[in-house]
């Protein structure tokens, strides 16, 4: 941790803290003072603009311990006391300006016992703590994938090599997971008598975990955590799994670089409150399996849409401040003065909620609208504590309002009175020596001072004693102006400690609270989801999905969300079938044909589905998914040292293990990273094995046309292919799916699209035909012959002869040749 040290105006570092914060911070490393004879290495920041260093350095994943002066330096003798008063980790922060608003910020502990993972989380910034137990590595990776922890906390005796690298780890010591402890502090914050009200007695791996995790917090905030009252249970079986890899393909949250553009949510998240697109994020990444809970949602988007109730909703949702966020913050009581204004300006609008939900009859907009009620006692003392413009912190006053306290009233009255006492002085002490321009005035440095030239201060008289000289001027105090000083700074102090005590009470009177607005927090995230859910319907002419319990997936007209909110020209939609017949889809057409974005947005409007939203197409009737996995792309791996080949393979494998017959698979152009025959067998095997013994939903693009032949053996396979033509030398996609293997793979038609130059291509097409050529085993002479044992005129016939027999390629002849067979 890099130990942040008060000096006066001043945060600094030392020795290695010092060179890694100037290097983390590119702050200026220098040094101050000397230890054993060798210059100690410093690097400091202002004390008034800490905090976005300290962000810079949480956002890097690293720790800030915050050591403040705590005794007076005008009273201590040698150093002034000090004492950590903060600790700042990535995975507990709370303040908003260390946290992104649109981001969950999730703290995770890791514990493994036989092969068993615990895994505990925690949301410090609203109070989520969810309990999960998984089993084996590859299940780690999907939930490491779905969490993205800001910090793990992980024994330090275990061997954690499996661990991605950018995960920011925290080692923690081994007794920290002891089970005893864990059972007794969860019991002890959940103030319960033991834990089976929340179902995790049998979680003992997860309880370890969740043990350390409140022992972690609990010293970082050093605070108790009244926010956190309850313990949730995941279940991994609830949720429509996605593997690490299958997140990443589909680009729900972050597309493949890391970004959010051009991802799933980029598209759907119109969400108004920063509650809001938090929770369609978790939505997003955990798609539920429990159809009720998505008919309830189906339900409540279709009431939304009558009478665009939704737009009415958006427009007072849109006012609504992160209170998930504040009301965390006033639990562990760092939450300042704006916090609180905004968390009263917000509560004005819950009453205005009710309102348009008052004729939506749905139970689940029910529910909701009654907790949005308006909280008058809050409302009310916010409005008498705190004044219309606070300052930023309570740090120097000026936060509680005027008729709040008497007693602050009072002092504040006598340090203001100042003013008039001094413009009285100073007209007193002009008359007194005669000296026109004769100033009263104050400096933090110096106190109270009346200001004479530096021509007249001669002037000045017996009792006046010099405190100040400056180029032109001198400054001086008396006795009586002294006096004065001393009370009003020590009104002023006393305004000031009495602020702080009043704020403290203010948070402390607030506590009761929180857990009921909490509640309200969550109604409005959801609220503000469902309500998303109905604008982007509309607003996209999505459908509502009819999820039923039998087996399959139709989907007429569907498009790909994402390409077609990016794509200049009009989306082609497309039509796709699953059921008991019809199992696999082999997908066969040119590159840049359509095939990859057929088969994602399959899954996309799968998902889309199993989160409760509309989907992108004119209808869609889809049954029971258990698991989505892609094999999308031939992305190298090479930092993780494996080869194209043995990533294809690895995800390959994984799938064939894992898939059943309710899994939705796509599978894109495998066996790419190896040699024709090996790709080309492998890519049979796994097709077959998919088909055949797995049975899943499965969409299996493919440039190996001899694939296709699949279909042949295997009843429920179909073939599919994606459409093109070409115009003047020049292809046209039509991006539609047709039944049927493709006939042409128009390589060398995209290459020229793509650029390559002229000479390049006509050079290809040579070889191309030459290639063809030799490859077929039937001579012209041979098709001539066949010729003429047709009659004429067949359309058949016709067309072959118009072409010329050197242009015709190898598959059209082999084509014509089998179709003429069958007429003779
Ligand atoms: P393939 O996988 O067959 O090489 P892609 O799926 O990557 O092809 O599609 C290539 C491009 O074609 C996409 O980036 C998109 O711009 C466009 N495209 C694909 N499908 C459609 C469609 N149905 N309607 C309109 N444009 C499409
Ligand atoms: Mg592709």
């Amino acid at each position: 941790m890099l130990l942040f040290y008060r000096m006066g105006d001043f945060y600094e570092l030392f020795y290695d803290d010092a060179q890694h914060a100037a290097r983390l911070l590119s702050i200026t490393l220098t040094a101050r003072g000397h230890s054993a004879g060798q210059p100690i290495p410093m690097a400091g920041v202002p004390f008034h603009s800490a905090e976005s260093y300290i962000a810079k350095l949480i956002k890097q994943g690293h720790s800030v311990a915050i050591c403040e002066q705590i005794g007076d330096p005008k009273e201590s003798i040698g150093p002034v006391e000090r004492q950590v008063v903060r600790i700042l980790t990535p995975g507990t922060v709370s303040d908003a300006a260390f946290l992104e608003d649109n981001q969950d910020n999730v703290l995770l502990a890791l514990y493994v016992q036989h092969h068993r993972y615990g895994l505990a989380s925690l949301d410090i910034s609203c109070g989520r703590f969810h309990l999960q137990e998984i089993e084996g590595d590859e299940a780690l990776q999907g939930e490491l994938a779905r969490l993205q922890p800001a910090e793990l906390l992980i024994s330090e005796d275990w061997n954690h090599a499996i661990l991605n690298e950018a995960l920011h780890i925290t080692r923690r010591a081994p007794w920290e997971f002891d089970y005893e402890t864990a059972v007794r502090l969860l019991t002890e914050q959940m103030q319960t008598h033991d834990l089976s009200g929340f179902g995790c007695q049998e979680l003992s791996v997860a309880l370890c975990a969740a043990g350390c995790l409140l022992q972690y917090v609990k010293a970082t905030s050093r605070a108790t955590l009244p926010h956190i009252h309850a313990i949730y249970v995941e279940q991994r079986s609830e949720s429509v799994i996605l593997d690490a890899i299958s997140r990443r393909n589909l680009e729900l949250v972050n597309n493949l670089t890391g970004g959010d553009e051009h991802t799933l949510v980029a598209v759907l998240d119109e969400t108004r409150t920063s509650m809001g697109s938090r929770l369609l994020k978790r939505w997003l990444n955990r798609p539920l399996r429990d159809q009720a809970i998505l008919s309830e949602r189906q339900a409540s988007v279709q009431q939304l849409l009558v009478h665009h109730t939704y737009a009415a909703l958006q427009k007072i949702l849109k006012d609504i401040a992160d209170i998930e966020r504040i009301l965390t913050r006033i639990a562990l009581k760092t939450a300042r003065p704006r916090d609180l204004l905004a968390l009263r300006s917000s509560l004005i609008l819950l009453p205005l909620l009710q309102q348009p939900l008052i004729e939506c009859m749905v139970p689940r907009l029910q529910q909701l609208k009654n907790l949005f009620h308006g909280y008058p006692y809050v409302f009310d003392l916010l409005s008498r504590a705190i004044i219309e413009n606070p300052p930023l912190t309570i740090r120097d006053g000026g936060v509680i309002a005027r008729g709040y306290d008497a007693e602050l009233d009072a002092l504040l009255a006598r340090s203001e009175h100042a003013g008039d006492y001094l413009l009285e002085l100073e007209e007193r002490e002009k008359k007194r020596t005669g000296c026109l321009t004769l100033k009263v005035g104050y400096n933090r440095v110096h106190g109270y001072y009346i200001e004479m030239s530096r021509l007249q201060a001669s002037r000045a008289p017996a009792d006046y004693i010099r405190r100040q000289t400056l180029k032109n001027a001198e400054r001086f105090i008396t006795p009586e102006l002294k006096t004065f000083e001393d009370q009003a700074l020590s009104a002023r102090d006393r305004a000031l400690a009495r602020e702080k005590m009043l704020y403290e009470e203010l948070l402390d009177q607030l506590l009761p609270m929180v857990s009921a607005l909490q509640a309200c927090a969550h109604a409005i995230a959801e609220l503000d989801v469902l309500v998303n859910f109905a604008e982007r319907a509309e607003t996209l002419r999505w459908c509502c999905p009819k999820l039923t319990a039998e087996s399959g997936i139709h989907i007429i007209g569907g498009r790909h969300p994402v390409i077609e909110s990016i794509s200049t020209v009009v989306f082609v939609p497309n039509d796709i079938e699953f059921h008991a017949e019809q199992r696999m889809f082999m997908i066969t057409g040119p590159n840049m044909g359509g095939k990859s974005t057929y088969m994602r947005q399959a899954a996309l409007i799968v998902i889309l589905a199993y989160i409760g939203s509309f989907v992108p197409a004119t209808s869609a009737v889809i049954g029971p998914i258990d698991r989505i996995f892609t094999r999308i792309g031939a992305a190298d791996d090479l930092t993780g040292g494996r080869s194209t080949f043995m990533v294809e393979m690895t995800e390959t494998a994984h799938i064939l293990h894992h898939a059943t017959s309710h899994s939705l698979v796509l599978m894109d152009e495998i066996g790419r990273g190896t040699s024709t025959f090996d790709g080309l067998s492998l890519a049979w095997a796994c097709a077959r094995y998919l088909a055949k013994q797995v049975q899943a939903h499965t969409l299996f693009a493919t440039h190996y046309f001899e694939l296709t032949a699949l279909s042949d053996e295997v009843k429920t396979v179909k073939n599919v292919h994606l459409d093109a033509t070409e115009q003047d030398e020049k292809i046209i996609f039509l991006h539609t799916v047709l039944p049927g293997p493709a006939n042409r793979s128009y390589g060398i038609q995209v290459a020229q699209l793509a650029g390559v130059p002229r000479m390049v291509i006509t050079e290809a097409k040579q070889k191309l035909r030459e290639l063809e050529r030799q490859t077929t085993s039937i001579s012209s002479t041979n098709q001539v012959d066949l010729l003429s044992v047709v009659h004429e005129p067949h359309p058949v016939i016709s067309q072959l002869r118009a072409i010329h027999l050197d242009e015709l390629t190898s598959k059209q002849a082999l084509d014509w040749l089998y179709q003429l067979k069958e007429m003779v």
